[in-house]
């Protein structure tokens, strides 16, 4: 998969991909990430990408011209299929597993991050961007929840967890029937007095398992019973 970024800070992202899983799908060629900084589509002195809202009001607004000329210039600097193109915005869809999942199976993504007060809506009226939300929070620029959807997506790429990390019964996967994932535990058996659940200790993979869906629907049933419905 190739993702592209638009953004202002692309240094923002250099410890994200260069740690851990992004790391490795990028090593393995698994994962493509280009950087694009938004000034570099400007023409003034100060290579400015906002502006002042018309008809007044606090903050600044990211402007419409450097946003086209980078996603044009993007999308022609890699022909072919032009990927899905998404704008960071707290009032779009609300990023989650199954979103994350369906961005997966693409071979290609765009995403705008913006800054600022917010961004001029003809971005949206001409470039048609999907807007992304990763939460009902404002945080301060769109380069976060860049970097939270492709860690995401990046993990369920085909190849991308080793055989020791695993995607397929977690939380909110199919697997897991959409469930949050079951208590887990690790050596030593015991500390200050708390024992690790006997049937971990069984061997007996059946009941493991039973334990575990039951524990899964029991803590789905505690923190997230919206997710049984
Ligand atoms: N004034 C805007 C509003 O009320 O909707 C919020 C602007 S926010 C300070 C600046 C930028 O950060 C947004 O344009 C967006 O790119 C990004 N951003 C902030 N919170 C976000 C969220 N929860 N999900 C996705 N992007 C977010």
């Amino acid at each position: 998969m190739r993702i592209d970024v638009i953004t202002i800070f692309p240094e923002m992202f250099a410890g994200v991909l260069s740690t851990s899983i992004l790391r490795i799908a990028r090593e393995k060629n698994k994962l493509q990430v280009e950087l694009t900084d938004l000034r570099d589509f400007t023409t003034d002195r100060h290579r400015s990408v906002d502006d002042r809202p018309f008809g007044g009001g606090p903050g600044m607004v990211l402007k419409v011209e450097p946003v086209a000329k980078a996603v044009r210039e993007v999308r022609v600097r890699k022909p072919g299929a032009p990927g899905r193109l998404l704008l960071m915005c707290p009032q779009g869809r609300v990023f989650d597993q199954a979103f994350a999942r369906e961005l997966a199976a693409e071979p290609r993504l765009l995403l705008v991050a913006p800054r600022y007060e917010g961004y001029d809506e003809r971005i949206v009226e001409i470039l048609k961007p999907e807007r992304v939300s990763i939460g009902d929070y404002v945080l301060t620029g769109g380069e976060l929840p860049a970097m939270v959807v492709i860690d995401a997506v990046a993990r369920l790429l085909p190849g991308v967890l080793g055989d020791e990390q695993s995607a397929e019964w977690e939380s909110f996967s199919p697997a897991g029937q959409g469930l949050l994932e079951y208590p887990q535990y690790t050596r030593p058996a015991e500390f200050e007095g708390r024992a690790v659940p006997e049937v971990l200790l069984s061997g007996d993979h059946a009941k493991v398992e039973a334990w575990r869906r039951e524990q899964a629907r029991k803590r789905t049933a505690d923190f997230r019973p919206d997710l049984l419905e």
